[in-house]
């Protein structure tokens, strides 16, 4: 960590909270390797859990403005410190997970937006869960989570990796891991090492039915050892034989389990049951 920032927190008596998943990156290279990764050009940007404001302060550097949302009210003295003099930021003291869509909407005055966060892990699904199907998409989302999620959020149909989070996300955009990044860059240092996905947000599915295919996703992984018939049988309280034959209508053995097919193989699969 840069003597500056360690110095504010230091000053301030700061302690981290493993509760909030506080671990700080300082390395000025890395933040700007992030924001590059995020694609920020002139872009209104809102952050979830600026922390020391290292990362927000890379940010405002290429965004128009940055809404950086953070949970912990005890870092208001070391903010005004660190963000002094940056004029494109608003820091608001708020649970990001309680704040509503038109609420998002509301106080950064637009529903053009992306968004750029070094994620608490304990709140990563969540997350990407509540901007992919809040009612304002995002025209990006760039975070750093654990490498493992990193895996799964990119996963290719047929591997262990790939589950209903990889689906949610392939119905909305695509994903990238940009980076790994080193457990050593963190202060205090986690246990896993972490990468920066990036999702951009298409609109190849908007006349797609989501509801239906969610719901056909969470069906199908519902119980991880059962085969995709079984568990689609159980939730939908459809004749196996009619499901059995959908799926071979699509390609697929009556066995095959819920991970061996694609998105595009869910959306024709919710059309047909
Ligand atoms: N952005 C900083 C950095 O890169 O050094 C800090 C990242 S740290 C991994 C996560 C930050 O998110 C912490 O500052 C934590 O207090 C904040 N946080 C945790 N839960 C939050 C929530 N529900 N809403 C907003 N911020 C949250």
């Amino acid at each position: 960590m840069d003597n500056n920032t360690f110095g504010v927190l230091k000053d301030n008596n700061f302690r981290f909270k493993k509760a909030f998943g506080q671990n700080f990156i300082t390395d000025t290279n890395l933040l700007a390797a992030i924001v590059n990764d995020a694609n920020v050009e002139n872009d209104i940007v809102v952050e979830i859990g600026p922390g020391a404001g290292t990362l927000t302060k890379e940010i405002a550097k290429k965004a128009k403005h940055v809404y950086a949302f953070e949970i912990d009210k005890q870092l208001k003295v070391v903010l005004d410190n660190t963000l002094n003099g940056v004029e494109n930021v608003d820091v608001i003291f708020k649970d990001i997970q309680k704040v509503s869509d038109d609420e998002l909407v509301e106080t950064i005055g637009t529903k053009d937006y992306k968004i750029v966060a070094n994620l608490p892990y304990y709140i990563t699904t969540p997350i990407i869960m509540k901007f992919l199907e809040g009612s304002y998409l995002p025209k990006s989302i760039t975070i750093m989570v654990q490498k493992e999620v990193a895996e799964r959020l990119v996963a290719d149909a047929g591997t262990s990796e790939f589950g209903a989070i990889t689906l949610a996300i392939k119905l909305y955009g695509d994903a990238k891991i940009k980076r790994i990044v080193s457990r050593k860059m963190f202060t205090p240092s986690p246990n896993v090492d972490s990468a920066i996905v990036n999702i951009e947000i298409s609109n190849k599915y908007d006349d797609v039915d989501k509801e239906k295919v969610k719901k056909l996703i969470k069906a199908a992984f519902s119980m991880r050892r059962k085969t995709l018939v079984n568990n689609i049988s159980s939730v939908y309280k459809l004749e196996k034989e009619k499901i059995i034959s959908s799926i071979k209508t699509l390609g697929f053995e009556e066995k095959v389990r819920g991970e061996e097919l694609d998105i595009e193989d869910y959306i024709k699969l919710a059309n047909i049951i």
